[in-house]
């Protein structure tokens, strides 16, 4: 058997017909609706109740659920691009510091060539006091040796000052990165914080609605309903989708339908939400 809860609303006694609803709100939906039923006179309107309610109630929560989606969206959006910032920021420090470390690098290989320089000079100044011609050629020599050494340092000056210039071409690409991130995240900051506005002014507007439908549910479902509502949220309501459960798909027996559309209220075996009659099937 399906699990029963008492009818949401007090409704029709069959055999008399007579419509007995303590709720306005719910009234008022029936008599909103132009569906079939109403055709049928007050007793398949009441019969209807139960699932315009139901419906109401999830179609409001189900807008306050996305209304929260879009709320809690604008902060995960603003983390997103603060990353994104960060990423760019980090990419060109690195970019400064690969020329800071290769300024530092040709800085001292330009020290290292001065002092060799200076030694060469002293060296030279040196040659006309030799004595002997082996004194005199191991001079020769040593300078000769540090006259390749300082080439060879001259070299390496010119490859790290062309390195400098290759890496300082790439800072302006990554100097453009950080200024398009700090755009794209202050738009979507005033962005967001305009969107925030709105979607606060939805949420009372859609809270005001749901506060009108709950305050007709009558005392008994209510408690029930609440704490439905409370662990499962929108999940709490579902939709009988032909023969299934619309919220996990499983089966529902044919009983169970015959109890919705005798305004009752039933749960799916499965997952527990609320079941009511889609508009098609309860309006016919
Ligand atoms: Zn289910």
């Amino acid at each position: 058997m399906p699990r029963r809860f008492k009818p949401l609303f007090l409704s029709a006694t069959i055999p008399t017909g007579t419509v007995v609803t303590h709720n306005p709100h719910a009234q008022r939906l029936a008599m909103a609706t132009d569906a079939p039923s109403v055709a049928l006179g007050k007793f398949a309107m009441s019969l209807n109740i139960t699932a315009i309610t139901l419906r109401t109630l999830h179609r409001i929560h189900q807008q306050l659920a996305d209304l929260t989606d879009q709320i809690s969206a604008g902060p995960r959006q603003i983390t997103g691009r603060t990353k994104h910032l960060e990423g760019a920021e980090a990419k060109l420090t690195i970019v400064q510091n690969d020329i800071k470390k290769a300024k530092l690098l040709a800085d001292q290989k330009q020290l290292q060539l001065r002092s060799a320089e200076s030694k060469l000079v002293d060296l030279e100044s040196k040659l006309n006091a030799c004595k002997t011609n082996r004194e005199y050629q191991t001079l020769r020599d040593q300078i000769a040796a540090d006259r390749m050494a300082t080439s060879v340092l001259e070299g390496e000056i010119l490859e790290a000052l062309e390195l400098i210039d290759g890496i300082r071409k790439t800072l302006p690409v990554a100097e453009a990165e950080v200024a398009s991130a700090k755009k794209l995240l202050a738009d979507v900051k005033s962005r967001v914080n305009t969107e925030a506005a709105t979607l606060d002014s939805h949420v009372a507007t859609v809270k005001l609605e749901l506060d009108g439908v709950e305050r007709d549910l009558p005392a008994d479902s209510r408690e029930s309903y609440q704490r439905m509502i409370k662990s499962k949220g929108a999940d709490a309501m579902a939709a009988v989708d032909g023969q299934s459960c619309g919220g996990c798909f499983q089966q529902i027996t044919g009983n169970m339908v015959a109890e919705l559309k005798m305004s009752r209220v039933v749960a799916c075996r499965s997952c527990g939400r609320l079941l009511y009659l889609p508009e098609s099937s309860s309006g016919s």
